[in-house]
């Protein structure tokens, strides 16, 4: 979390004022510094620069240079390669610090992770600050201000200031400056406050020497840590931070006045010990806050994720509980007390059958023991009645529970009320066996009225023929008309009840296939003979192309005929006089035909396809799907003409269909064009012996027809 880097200012406006703080930074330093003002002990600008650029970018480096260099300047160092070594050393350490954390850490400001701290008391208060004194002692050496001899001891009196720096100041500004978590309510400022003043008097008492005056060297340097643990656990980085800014102070302030645990004979001594307690107690502060903070969030996660997994177990509709081995309870949801009508503390520890009644306990308790691994569910319908002898049906899934290691073995139950489920289901079988019942009764009524209809109706047509016959010469014209008149509505109702008969057979699934290999060739060549006196007739001309080489297939030969027959009676029907009807059969393969469809006969995809092409009339594509329908006709001023029954394609569908193929018809619906009906009946595969693998026809709902093998 940065601050907003454009809160009004501009770069230049904020690079200023970023320079003006890095003096006064120094000024602050130089105010406070020991050795006859040669050596601070905390060297702010470090701490600011490195935080500067941490929170609002790289780009605001030249503030650091240019801070630096003012202030060497300011205090007489001419402008050469001494004051350009340190600006140069400080920008680098700021900047390279930055990077460094960025990449290798994810830095992020707040330090509310323990890597956040790690990183930042590792990188930037041990590694750069080392590079950058090594850097500031080595420009100083060059530039003859240090003897080489002594450039280690330099080293550490410049590294020093510069880490506490980094460890005091920087944690400051970056605490204060970022966004933090933590949130302030009223008590907690209150306990901030009490905290604060503790730390203070702890730090007074060990530094000033209050109540133990004249002990000077009392070791009581440790007072304040309580104070700093305190602030560092319940108030983040900003309460560790404060509370080592104020130690540190109050503690330079004291030794400054030589006064504290830390006073010693030797200046030099009473500052490395007065740096080693800053800094120890900083690092420990900062790693404090940040695991402190760190755990926060986790909890704050953990408790948002459990809010969420409770709110899914209690908003459900669905009874879950869980209970022991001898069905004891020991978790129950919101839906759970609600369904039993008691509260959630009445239930648990009573027994998981006990709620239901006498005639309901029939639930399987020790068969859930014997639960295996693998399969730790079952589920099952139970019929409760309830009080009011109302039956409530509901499903229970119970799951084992395999117990991790130390606990104990426990039982899940989710029960859900499928009482309306239950009676739909029932409805719905009844719904079925009533319909079943009712299609027997119709088939039933049907095949009787028709064996009623058929007797009167074939003397009617018996004894037209003989009229038609015999007696032609004894009749005029108009006599024979009336009786080819008889004879034609006859073999017309007829065949409307022949086709009523079937449909409803098939409708009522008691129509039986007596499936045979037979040939296609001849077969075909049979229904063509019947067709063709009527064709004849018309003027039409009939080819056939069924070659021996489609061989035998494995169907009812009487119900093929019926289809090529339907289909070849509509052509001549709708033919107009010299036109052509064209019937081929032959071997084919589904995918071919119907991509996409091959799922359809699952089988080897072999099927047998025969068409119908005639040069008829046509029919309209809208058409297409209608006429396979019952009673359905195409009203064209020619198709009027034709006496139909509007029953002889939906039955011929049906008997395609029982066979397991399918049938469908193409034209443009223009006249001349004609239409072609193709069908197609699927065949199995064949086995290695040349055989088709149902000769019995009774392997598979599907393999009702049977490629040829045995040639005729
Ligand atoms: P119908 O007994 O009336 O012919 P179908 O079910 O056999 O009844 O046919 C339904 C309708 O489909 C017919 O009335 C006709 O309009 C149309 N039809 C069937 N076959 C052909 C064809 N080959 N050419 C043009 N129209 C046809």
């Amino acid at each position: 979390m940065k601050l907003n880097k454009n809160a009004g200012l501009t770069t230049a406006t904020r690079v200023v004022l970023l320079t003006a703080v890095y003096f006064l930074g120094g000024l602050l330093g130089k105010q406070t510094s020991f050795l006859s003002g040669s050596m601070a002990l905390v060297w702010p600008p470090a701490g600011i620069a490195l935080a500067a650029i941490l929170l609002f970018g790289y780009r605001f480096w030249p503030g650091v240079a240019l801070g630096a260099c003012l202030f060497s300047l300011m205090n007489g160092v001419p402008l050469g390669f001494f004051t350009l070594g340190t600006a140069i050393g400080n920008t680098m350490g700021a900047v390279v610090c930055t990077f460094l954390l960025r990449r290798a850490v994810g830095f992020d400001n707040a330090m509310e992770r323990t890597r956040d701290a790690v990183g930042f008391i590792g990188l930037a208060c041990f590694l750069g600050t080392t590079v950058n004194a090594a850097f500031n002692v080595v420009s100083l050496a060059y530039a003859g201000a240090v003897r080489w001899p002594d450039l280690f001891p330099t080293v550490l009196e410049w590294w020093v200031p510069n880490a506490l720096a980094a460890m005091v100041v920087a944690p400051l500004i970056l605490a204060w400056g970022t966004r933090s978590a933590l949130r302030w309510r009223p008590r907690l400022v209150i306990e901030a406050a009490i905290c604060g003043i503790g730390l203070i008097v702890g730090t007074l008492i060990s530094f000033q020497s209050w109540f133990v005056y004249g002990i000077q060297n009392y070791p009581l340097a440790y007072l304040p840590f309580p104070f700093l643990v305190w602030g560092s656990l319940r108030f983040g980085q900003r309460g560790a931070t404060t509370g080592t800014l104020l130690v540190s102070a109050l503690a330079i302030h004291s030794l400054l006045g030589r006064r504290g645990p830390f006073v010693t004979t030797l200046e030099r001594d009473s500052l490395m010990l007065m740096g080693s307690y800053i800094g120890i107690l900083a690092v420990t502060n900062m790693l404090l806050a940040a695991g402190a903070a760190e755990r926060r969030q986790a909890e704050c996660d953990l408790s948002a994720s459990e809010k969420r997994y409770r709110a899914v177990v209690e908003d459900q509709t669905d009874l879950i509980c869980r209970f022991k081995p001898d069905g004891e309870l020991t978790f129950v949801n919101g839906a759970y007390c609600r369904f039993r009508g008691k509260a959630e503390a009445e239930l648990l520890g009573t027994d998981f059958l006990q709620t239901l009644g006498e005639k309901d306990r029939d639930v399987p308790l020790s068969y859930f023991q014997s639960l295996p691994e693998q399969k730790p569910t079952v589920a099952f319908d139970h019929r409760v009645v309830e009080a009011d002898e109302r039956v409530v049906w509901q499903q229970y899934v119970v799951r084992r529970l395999f117990p991790a290691r130390g606990e104990k073995p426990e039982f899940q139950a989710v029960i859900q009320d499928v009482t309306e489920r239950k009676q739909t289901e029932d409805a719905l079988r009844q719904a079925k066996a009533e319909a079943e019942g009712a299609n027997r009764a119709k088939s039933q009524f049907l095949a009787n009225m028709s064996h009623e209809l058929r007797t009167p109706l074939n003397a009617i047509i018996g004894f037209s023929e003989i009229l038609a016959d015999r007696t032609f010469g004894d009749m005029n014209a108009r006599q024979s008309k009336y009786v080819n008149n008889i004879l034609g509505s006859g073999r017309h109702l007829l065949q409307l009840i022949n086709d009523i008969l079937d449909l409803s057979k098939v409708e009522a699934g008691k129509l039986e296939l007596a499936r045979a290999a037979f040939s296609v060739e001849s077969a075909v060549t049979n229904v063509q003979t019947i067709v063709k006196s009527l064709a004849a007739k018309k003027g039409l001309a009939i080819t056939v192309q069924a070659g021996a080489d489609v061989g035998q297939i494995f169907a009812d030969e009487a119900k093929f005929k019926q289809i090529l027959y339907n289909l070849l009676s509509n052509a001549v029907k709708f033919t107009l006089p010299g036109g052509t009807i064209e019937v081929k059969a032959t071997r084919e393969t589904e995918v071919e035909l119907h991509p996409g469809r091959e799922a359809m006969f699952g089988l080897s995809g072999a099927c047998l396809l025969t068409r119908v092409t005639d040069t008829g009339i046509g029919i309209d594509p809208r058409d297409h799907e209608r006429i396979f329908r019952e009673f359905e006709q195409v009203d064209s001023s020619y198709g009027r003409q034709q006496q139909g029954t509007g029953l002889g394609l939906a039955l011929t569908k049906r008997l395609v269909e029982l066979h397991g193929g399918s049938i469908w018809v193409e034209s443009e619906g223009i006249e001349g064009k004609g239409s072609r009906f193709s069908f197609m009946l699927p065949l199995p595969p064949l086995r290695a012996n040349g055989e088709p693998t149902c000769g019995n026809g009774q392997e598979s709902g599907a393999e009702t027809v049977c490629g040829a093998a045995k040639k005729a």
